[in-house]
C-alpha cells in the first residue's frame, strides 16, 4: 500500500519544526529514521496530514560529553551510537545492547531517539534507558522540558512527549568506575524483534555490588526495570550473588502476554534465564573475574 497524501516540511532549524507542530498539532507526525513511522504510513495506520521531517537538524545528531556523563542527540543513528568511543565508555548498557537493535541495514537509518519516542516495550533502547534513569528532553512551543525515564513511558507504543513537542536529547548520566554491562536476548530470527531481552549494568565497589540495574523487553506494556532482583543483588559481594533467586523474585512480579510467538510461560521463564546470564557477564566485566554460582 501507499501512504495517504500528506504535505512534506523538511525545515532547517528546531525552532521551524517547533513552530509546524505547533502550527499542525494533532494532524502532524515528526519523521526521523523512517524504519517505523514509514511501515505505520504505508499501512495506512498513521494517516497524518503533515510529516516533519528532522533530517535537516544537524544540531540533533551529535554526541556530547558533559561532566555528568553523555549526551546524546535524538538524530543520532544507532549504527553511530554502535561505533562510538563515548558510549562505549559512558553507556557501557546501550553500547553492550544497540547490535541487538533489527539489522544493519535499519541501524544505519533508525535513531535512538525514534526508538525512545516510539516507546515499543519490545525494543531494546527503550528498556536500556529505563534502567538507566536517563533523562529525556523534549522541546515544544512551551519550551524545554526533562522527562526522567520512569515517567516518560506511559503505556504500549505511548510517551510522555505531547503531539507538539521534540525529542532532542537523551542524557546519560556516567558510571562509576568498576562498572560491567551485558545485554542479550531471544527471537525467533537474527534481527528480528526479540520475544524477551534482558540488559544488566553491575558496579562493584569495596567488594561489594553497589549498584545494579537491570532492564528487560517484551515482557509487559512498558519497557521493565527488574526491581526486586535490583534489591536482591545490591549490598552483595560478587561471589555471593543468588542469580537464581533474584530470577524467581523477578519470575514472581512479571506478567507477559502470549501470543503466536511464544507463551507467557515461556517469556516469564526465559526472562528469568536471561537477567541470570547478563548480570553474571556484567558482574565478570566489571570485576575481571568469572561469576561462580552461590
Ligand atoms: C525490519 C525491521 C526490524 C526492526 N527490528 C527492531 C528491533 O529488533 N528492535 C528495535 O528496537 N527496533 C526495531 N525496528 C524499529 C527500528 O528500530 C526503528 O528505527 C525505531 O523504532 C524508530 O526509529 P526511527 O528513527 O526510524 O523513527 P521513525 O520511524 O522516524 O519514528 C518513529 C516514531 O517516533 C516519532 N519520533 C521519532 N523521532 C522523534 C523525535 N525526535 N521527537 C518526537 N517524536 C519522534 C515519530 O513521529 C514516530 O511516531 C525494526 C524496524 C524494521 C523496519
Amino acid at each position: 500500500m501507499k501512504p495517504i497524501d500528506f504535505h512534506l516540511h523538511r525545515p532547517t532549524t528546531l525552532a521551524e519544526a517547533i513552530a509546524l507542530l505547533a502550527e499542525h498539532g494533532d494532524d502532524a507526525k515528526v519523521l526521523a529514521g523512517g524504519q517505523s513511522l514509514l511501515p505505520l504510513l504505508n499501512f495506512r495506520l498513521a494517516r497524518p496530514e503533515h510529516v516533519v521531517d528532522l533530517g535537516r537538524l544537524t544540531t540533533l545528531r551529535t554526541t556530547r560529553r558533559t561532566t555528568d556523563g553523555l549526551t546524546l542527540g535524538a538524530m543520532v543513528t544507532y549504527a553511530r551510537a554502535e561505533a562510538s568511543r563515548a558510549v562505549a565508555e559512558d553507556a557501557p548498557l546501550l553500547a553492550a545492547a544497540l547490535p541487538f537493535v533489527a539489522h544493519k541495514p535499519v541501524r544505519a537509518r533508525g535513531t535512538v531517539g525514534g526508538s525512545i519516542a516510539h516507546g515499543d516495550p519490545a525494543a531494546e533502547l527503550p528498556a536500556v534507558i529505563r534502567a538507566l534513569d536517563a533523562v529525556m528532553v523534549a522541546a515544544g512551543p512551551r519550551g524545554v522540558r526533562r522527562i526522567p525515564a520512569a515517567e516518560f513511558f506511559v503505556g504500549n507504543l505511548v510517551t510522555a512527549l505531547e503531539v507538539d513537542e521534540i525529542l532532542t536529547g537523551i542524557d546519560v548520566a556516567r558510571p562509576a568506575r568498576g562498572t560491567g554491562a551485558a545485554f542479550t536476548e531471544v527471537g525467533r530470527r537474527q534481527g528480528d524483534f526479540a520475544l524477551v531481552g534482558a540488559g544488566a549494568q553491575v558496579t562493584v565497589a569495596d567488594g561489594v555490588v553497589v549498584d545494579v540495574r537491570i532492564a528487560l523487553t517484551g515482557i509487559a506494556g512498558v519497557p521493565h526495570r527488574a526491581t526486586e532482583a535490583e534489591t536482591l543483588l545490591t549490598g552483595v559481594p560478587p561471589a555471593d550473588l543468588d542469580l537464581d533467586a533474584a530470577a524467581d523474585a523477578t519470575r514472581a512480579v512479571i506478567a507477559p502476554s502470549g501470543d503466536l510467538h511464544a507463551t507467557a510461560d515461556y517469556r516469564r521463564d526465559v526472562a528469568g534465564v536471561l537477567l541470570g546470564r547478563v548480570v553474571a557477564t556484567a558482574v565478570e566485566r566489571a570485576t575481571g573475574h568469572a561469576h561462580r554460582a552461590a
